[in-house]
């Protein structure tokens, strides 16, 4: 597929963004290396704004063009892989890799239907939460003593990475390891989502899981869920024991 369309749909969100000014720098970093799909939930400074617009310079058609949701769902509603971006390694959420290699999964994925790089908050970073819904993670390799970039800069990694492997003569549509015969799309994030708050009904009916104490169970599921990357099919499947279950269990919906 041609590199432009596959920058094109790369989605980079910024949860809860403080500074005007790292919005624009964002849209700039964008912009320079052909992307332009930007999505900010729940910004906590004003936007649109005077200082955005001063620090994207000539990239203020990809901040006009911003979508603001209020939650991270939204910002991921119909995206088929979220990768969570983050200078620490958090105890939950997936192992971070490499911004090469996230780049590369990303232009392979992109063929497929909708992707995004999620970026976290200018003095919190991302949620246990947030870092949850997302399948993959990735941190920039920096000093150890000093390990927090700047959000446009790290917006301006990420851009240029993916953009050195969508123009590298050497890109290959990636073996899709999901080639089998009895493969589906891959689940967007809105199904993933359904399926979690059904597991969660389930578990709660059925006693499992006491949401007084809910301890690490969902958290983990997450995780489980996460890496086997599920297929739509498979969400049908889970969700139809999980159906069956409550039928019996007298949970079911009624008729
Ligand atoms: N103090 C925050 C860092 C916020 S920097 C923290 O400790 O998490 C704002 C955002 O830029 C981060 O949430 C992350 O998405 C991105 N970022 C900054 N430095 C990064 C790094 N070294 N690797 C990956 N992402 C980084």
């Amino acid at each position: 597929m041609n590199p432009e369309l596959l920058l094109s749909r790369i989605r980079i969100v910024l949860c809860r963004p403080s500074h005007p000014g790292n919005i624009g720098a964002a849209a700039r970093a964008m912009k320079t290396m052909g992307l332009s799909d930007l999505h900010l939930v729940a910004p906590k400074c004003a936007f649109p704004d005077p200082e955005a617009e001063a620090r994207a310079t000539g990239a203020v058609d990809v901040l006009k063009g911003a979508k603001i949701h209020d939650t991270l769902p939204g910002a991921l509603a119909g995206s088929i892989l979220a990768v969570a971006l983050s200078a620490r390694r958090r105890d939950l959420g997936p192992p971070p890799g490499f911004p090469r290699e996230a780049a590369w999964q990303l232009l392979a994925e992109a063929a497929h239907g909708p992707v995004a790089l999620v970026f976290g908050n200018e003095s919190v970073g991302l949620s246990n939460d947030e870092i949850l819904q997302c399948q993959s993670a990735v941190s920039i390799p920096t000093n150890p003593d000093f390990s927090s970039l700047n959000l446009g800069a790290a917006v301006q990694v990420l851009c240029y990475e993916l953009r050195l492997a969508a123009y590298s003569d050497t890109l290959q549509p990636l073996a899709d390891p999901r080639v089998t015969p009895f493969s589906s799309p891959l689940a967007t994030h809105d199904e993933i989502e359904g399926l979690h708050a059904h597991l969660k009904s389930v578990m709660t009916e059925t006693g499992f899981l006491n949401p007084e104490q809910p301890g690490r169970l969902l958290p983990k599921l997450r995780r489980l869920f996460g890496r086997a990357r599920l297929e739509r099919d498979e969400i049908n499947i889970l969700r139809g024991i999980l159906s069956a279950t409550q039928n019996r269990t007298g949970h079911g919906r009624k008729a």
